[in-house]
């Protein structure tokens, strides 16, 4: 830039637009056609600036404010745009186009690293001391926005501390009143860049996060419903004319509910995946940094479980071993299951209360017995290197979820009196067996989902891993046992090509965001545009990251069409599951959604702006 005021790389202060307050910033470029400098703050925000609105460090000079009318501090909230809270709103630039010009090329990644290396080293340094400008917006909705935003980066604002210990020595307090209780949290001691990196993901243990799922109320009425749930349907999809209007479902007699052998066969089941899971075959892949910097290791071994688990199946088929005792005893295998899952959440909850702070999940330590034992407390529960969630998730129940389809394939034939299942019931069974091979295939991606990253083991994981994903996945195929429903061979296509459709949209993002997790500066990987964060970490704006906030949702909520087309439409209960899983992700976005503002602030609202839909392109 040769004959420009600024030279790319000074250290300049630039006005933040719509406030009188200056930040250090370092400019990045100068564009000629519109006399803007691009420069980039501290939180890696880039915004563009005419020269007017940067002036050089060494001649600025604090400026008295001219409006000091008093106001108790209670009252003070600020309506300029700190970087730490930006919503960009009232940059001379209108949103988008700042949208975009925070959108960093990847390619190459080293320059993308340099930039955020920028970013990082830069200081939030204001000269102007005095108090941010009052907010003299008379709109409400404005006001409740900007509450929630500061509620929403109360998180962010505490990483920014822990980034920056010294900026707490009066240079600017971006904080309110409230802030004086967080900087309690704030270790003050150095730390290793790793540990940093994961530090900056999550506020520190014991900061209250909002309580999901209609808090402590809610996890009264969760503990009593979900059982309740599955009992219902199960009840239902044995009838006749199942429906969900028929309510109560008829109930069998108290003792038809238990069966010792059946207890006997889910602990058996469960002990032979402890097992297959435990055997040193396989590789050991590392799980994303914990708050402690350190990285667990899990034996991603579950497509050798499953395969092992087929054999299992077709080898007990072929001595004889008549497996419809599965549709048979299906409500004796639930409740044994359910038993299960209640003693595992006990034992859970007990041993948390001894777990390290740091060993805790950051949504599931209310103080309330209640929520805290639905909700989870303890991050990763292992006895030695056995990790009790990791194994939950992935096998005695998604495998499970194949066998019961499998067992209810031949109670098809054997009802209906077929050599071999029918179309609706081969789609059903091969769609699944396609999820779940794939899920166990892919085991390593689940290391960065929202279940194994920040969700505490608890009741909810515990009996929706073990009692929901088999007891409640498998209706569609129980449904067909006694529901025939014959399909057409162009009906038929028409259902697989769905299923394909789904499950690419579905597995290419999935892998996609898990890859990059890993290894964002991957070569492979530097043709996509991200968004950088205040933690290190960016977001993805490109392929299916760019079309949707949630891609991975709408890949799966295709597939759960297709399951559910092959059972027709003469009942609702085959299509419960789509239903439910609208409603499952529709929460889990929201939830998502929440989490991520807290945990990138400003760049989370950015890519929210760049990414306008979260799970359907121009309907949600
Ligand atoms: P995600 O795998 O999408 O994980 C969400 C996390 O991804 C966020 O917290 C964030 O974590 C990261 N992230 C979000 N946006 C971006 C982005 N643009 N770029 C990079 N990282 C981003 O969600 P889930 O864990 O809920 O689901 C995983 C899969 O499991 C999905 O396919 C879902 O459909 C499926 N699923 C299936 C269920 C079933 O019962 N069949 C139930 C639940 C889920 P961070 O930034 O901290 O890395």
């Amino acid at each position: 830039m040769p004959s420009v005021k600024y030279q790319r790389g000074d250290m300049v202060m630039g006005r933040w637009p719509g406030s009188s307050l200056y930040y250090e910033v370092k400019v990045l470029s100068f564009d000629a056609k519109s006399q803007l400098y691009t420069v980039i703050y501290k939180d890696g925000t880039e915004l563009e600036l005419k020269e007017q609105d940067i002036k050089s460090a060494a001649g600025f000079q604090a400026r008295p404010r001219s409006r000091s009318r008093s106001r108790s501090p209670g009252r003070r909230r600020s309506r300029s745009r700190s970087p730490a809270r930006t919503t960009r709103r009232s940059s001379s630039r209108t949103a988008a186009a700042v949208a975009s010009a925070a959108i960093t090329e990847s390619a190459p990644s080293s320059r993308r690293d340099a930039r955020l290396k920028d970013a990082l080293e830069v200081r939030l340094r204001p000269l102007d001391q005095t108090k941010p400008a009052e907010n003299n917006s008379n709109n409400k909705h404005e006001k409740k926005e900007e509450k929630q935003k500061e509620e929403n980066n109360t998180a962010n604002k505490v990483n920014e501390l822990e980034a920056e210990p010294e900026k707490n020595q009066g240079r600017y307090n971006l904080r309110r009143r409230k802030d004086d209780v967080d900087a309690k949290l704030i270790e003050a001691k150095p730390e290793q860049p790793e540990q940093k990196e994961a530090k900056l993901t999550a506020a520190p243990a014991g900061y209250p996060t909002p309580l999901d799922f209609g808090g402590k109320i809610g996890a009264y009425f969760w503990l009593l419903f979900l059982p309740a749930w599955v009992l219902f349907v199960i009840l239902q999809v044995n009838l006749k004319d199942p429906s969900l209007a028929n309510f109560p479902p008829p109930l069998p007699p108290l003792e038809s509910f238990w069966d010792a052998q059946a207890l006997g066969f889910v602990v058996l089941w469960i002990l032979f995946q402890v097992l297959l899971y435990v055997l040193p075959v396989g590789k050991l892949s590392e799980g994303m940094p914990l708050r402690s910097g350190k990285r667990l290791t899990y034996r991603t071994n579950g497509f050798f479980a499953i395969v092992v688990s087929c054999v299992a199946a077709a080898a007990a088929v072929h001595q004889g071993i008549d497996l419809t005792y599965i549709h048979s005893h299906f409500l004796q295998l639930a409740v044994a299951t359910f038993l299960i899952s209640v003693l595992l959440s006990v034992y859970l909850y007990i041993r948390s209360r001894y777990a390290a702070p740091e060993n805790l999940a950051l949504g599931g330590n209310s103080g309330n017995v209640v929520y805290d034992f639905f909700k989870g407390r303890e991050l990763n529960p292992r006895i030695n290197d056995f990790d009790l969630k990791f194994f939950c998730e992935m096998r005695p129940g998604l495998i499970g979820w194949c066998l019961i389809n499998f067992a209810m394939a031949l109670a098809e034939m054997k009802q209906q009196n077929l050599d071999v299942p029918s179309h609706s019931m081969i789609l059903v069974n091969l769609f699944q067996l396609l999820y779940v091979v794939d899920g166990l295939w892919n085991e390593e991606a689940i290391l960065t989902t929202m279940d194994l990253m920040h969700d505490g083991f608890g009741f909810m994981l515990a009996f929706g891993d073990l009692v929901w994903v088999p007891f409640t996945y498998t209706l569609q195929a129980y449904y067909l046992v006694s529901h025939p429903n014959p399909l057409s061979l162009p009906v038929v296509a028409i259902i697989v090509t769905l299923k394909l459709v789904g499950f690419y949209i579905f597995r290419k993002s999935n892998s996609l965001k898990n890859a990059f997790r890993r290894n964002p500066s991957d070569p492979q990987l530097s043709h996509l545009k991200t968004i950088p964060t205040a933690t290190g970490k960016s977001l993805l704006v490109s392929s299916w990251w760019g079309v949707v906030r949630h891609p991975n949702y709408l890949g799966d909520l295709i597939m759960a069409l297709a399951w559910s087309l092959p059972c027709g439409f003469s009942h609702l209960l085959p299509w419960y599951y789509m239903i439910y899983f609208i409603i499952l992700l529709v929460h889990r976005d929201s939830r998502d959604m929440s989490d991520c503002r807290r945990k990138y602030g400003s760049a989370w609202d950015e890519y929210c702006r760049t990414v306008r839909y979260r799970i359907i392109p121009r309907v949600y």
